[in-house]
Parts: structure tokens; C-alpha cells; sequence
């Protein structure tokens, strides 16, 4: 199974910008495409009725927009309704050409008058929809990330899942596409509220990955969030720290080779962590609660508030702390949060 490349989200997003899926924990890799940090204010999606609209490349089979469609479903169901959303799943197999009639159908799907863009003229869409969807699926690469678009009227967000059938093992009890679905659902929930730091965006989202399957029966929590304390512990380094990884833009030196670690996987427990110190332990108050809060007040004073302490350097610390405990007592601390 090829690797997927990764890049993990910003505290603020802009035109165009992806944010690359990394289902929890995985090993680390390489490449992450840093880009300057010219962005505009950030301008939220919003809440809103209507769900995502699919869209699925003609000739992929529909069971993995299936099995991503169940995700982000099962996140939407959790998180509340946001958007405009829309899913674009294309694929694939061992790298097939793929039939001028699909790919044409496709190019116009996406550069149609109800998604296209502003700004872009006909013939850059479809370059962007063959560069950046049709060619990647027929050099057998998978993907999965969201696209928030900011010059779009009104900002909408792409969810892109590319090849995922890659990522699917029979023996997986929850198949992988459905996860890249609650994770990049997540993403938009979050991208509904306010700027928020990387570290918070990637672990709650893998924290989102955790959590929601439990809730459904579909697997256990403690074996999944001890593979991520597992890479948590990778970094040995104790100079570095989920502060590091506020803006991964402007992560300090040689953190950045630790962005998955740091971010994802320190950021997943961080988020189990932040939820166990807030006064009802409930990982519906994360929704409920703090994010509405972020939109009134920023984050750092929401993220305060919740687990009501001085400031993010007191919870910075007492993560730390945390992070230095036998794993069986960090564990443990899973079996207090409700849902
Ligand atoms: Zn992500």
C-alpha cells in the first residue's frame, strides 16, 4: 500500500488550499508541500440543511463512494450539517486509463455554473480538474483531503477522495474510505466556527476517527488511541511539543519532520485530554460548547474556558505532564469521557 502523502491543516485556509488526510497514526512520510503564508481573513462555511453533494467519476465503482459516503454521514450526523459541501471521488484501477467520455463528464460536473470558481476561466478548470483529479488517479496515487475554496460565492468546501479503494483491507473492521470520511467531515465542521490550530484540527479529527465508530459499535477506542499515543511517543525530543504545531506554516526547524506525530497523533490525545478536563467530560460539549465559543471569543480564550485554566500555556503544560504518564493511566482517562 503506496503511503498517502499528508499535508495537515492551517489554522487559516485560503483559495484552493488542501488539507491532505492522514488517518490516524500511521508511519511517518515524507513531502509536505509549505506554501506562504499570504492568506486572506478567514470566512467560514455555515450551517445549513442540505447536505453534500456527491459526485463520482463514471466507470469507479459506486461502493467506495459508498463506503466514504457512510463517513461522512455518520461524522454529519454528530457534528451537525455544514457547508456548501461537495464530495468528488474518482479512481482508478492500477492506474487505467480512464475512458475521454468520463473524464469529460467529470471536467463539467466540477466547472459547472454551480461550482465553478470565481475567477477561473473555463479552459484553468479544466486543467485543474485533469491535473489535480484525473491524472493522480491514473498514476494509481490516492489521495484524500479538503479543498476550501474561498473564492467561490459563497466559500464552499471540496471533499476530494482519490484511488481509495487502495486504502481498503478486508480485515480492517472499519474500512478505511469510511474513516478518510468522518476525518474530512470533521474538517468542515470545524472550518465552520473560526480559525483554529493545526494541532486541534488534525487531532480532532483523528480523535473524530476514534470516537465515532466506538459510539456505532464498530470497534473499541482504547486499542486505536494506544497505536496513536504509540506514535505519539516517537518523539522523543522533550524541546518539542503540540505547541510547535499551532500553524505548521511556521513550525519552528526540525518539528516539521514531526508534523504527523506532533500534530495528528499528540493532537488526537490532546483533544482526548482537553475533553477530560472540561467540567462535564462530554465529547458532545466539544461540539456544543467549545466550538460556538471559538466563533465568540478566538481559541485560545475558548480552549480556557473549557478546561478552565489560566491559558493555552497551562494547558500546554499540563499535556506535557500528561504525555510523561504509564500508559495504562492515559488509557484509562479514555473511560471518563461520554458521548
Ligand atoms: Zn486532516
Amino acid at each position: 500500500m503506496k503511503t498517502p502523502q499528508e499535508v495537515p491543516a492551517r489554522p487559516v485556509l485560503h483559495l484552493l488550499f488542501t488539507l491532505l488526510a492522514l488517518t490516524g497514526c500511521q508511519e511517518p512520510g515524507q513531502g509536505l508541500n509549505r506554501q506562504p503564508d499570504t492568506r486572506p481573513a478567514f470566512e467560514p462555511l455555515v450551517a445549513m440543511e442540505t447536505g453534500p453533494v456527491y459526485h463520482v467519476l463514471d466507470g469507479y465503482d459506486p461502493i467506495w463512494m459508498e463506503r466514504v459516503r457512510e463517513g461522512i454521514e455518520t461524522a454529519r450526523a454528530y457534528w451537525g450539517s455544514y457547508g456548501p459541501t461537495h464530495v468528488w471521488i474518482a479512481g482508478s484501477y492500477e492506474g487505467a486509463e480512464i475512458d475521454p467520455a468520463a473524464k469529460r463528464a467529470f471536467v463539467e460536473e466540477y466547472c459547472g455554473s454551480c461550482t465553478f470558481p470565481n475567477g477561473m476561466r473555463l479552459e484553468d478548470c479544466a486543467g485543474y480538474v485533469e491535473s489535480r483529479f484525473l491524472d493522480v488517479a491514473e498514476r494509481d496515487e490516492s489521495e484524500a483531503y479538503l479543498s476550501y475554496l474561498q473564492d467561490t460565492t459563497p466559500p464552499r468546501a471540496d471533499l476530494v477522495f482519490i484511488n481509495i479503494h487502495k486504502w481498503f483491507f478486508e480485515t480492517d473492521p472499519v474500512p478505511d474510505p469510511t474513516l478518510r470520511g468522518i476525518h474530512e467531515y470533521t474538517h468542515v465542521f470545524q472550518s465552520s466556527f473560526g480559525s483554529t490550530p493545526t494541532w486541534m484540527m488534525e487531532g480532532g479529527a483523528v480523535f473524530a476517527e476514534a470516537w465515532l465508530p466506538v459510539q456505532l459499535g464498530w470497534r473499541g477506542l482504547h486499542g486505536v488511541m494506544e497505536r496513536c499515543m504509540e506514535s505519539a511517543r516517537r518523539v522523543t525530543d522533550p524541546s518539542m511539543s503540540i505547541a510547535d504545531m499551532e500553524d505548521v506554516d511556521s513550525a519552528p526547524g526540525k518539528t516539521i519532520e514531526y508534523y504527523r506525530e506532533l500534530a495528528y497523533d499528540r493532537g488526537a490525545w490532546a483533544v482526548a485530554f482537553m475533553i477530560h478536563t472540561s467540567p462535564t467530560r462530554r465529547v458532545s460539549a466539544l461540539r456544543d460548547e467549545f466550538y460556538p465559543s471559538v466563533t465568540e471569543l478566538g481559541w485560545e480564550a475558548a480552549l480556557s474556558r473549557f478546561v478552565g485554566m489560566q491559558d493555552k500555556q497551562e494547558f500546554y503544560a499540563a499535556f506535557e505532564s500528561f504525555m510523561g504518564w504509564p500508559l495504562e493511566e492515559q488509557l484509562t482517562l479514555l473511560d471518563d469521557l461520554k458521548d
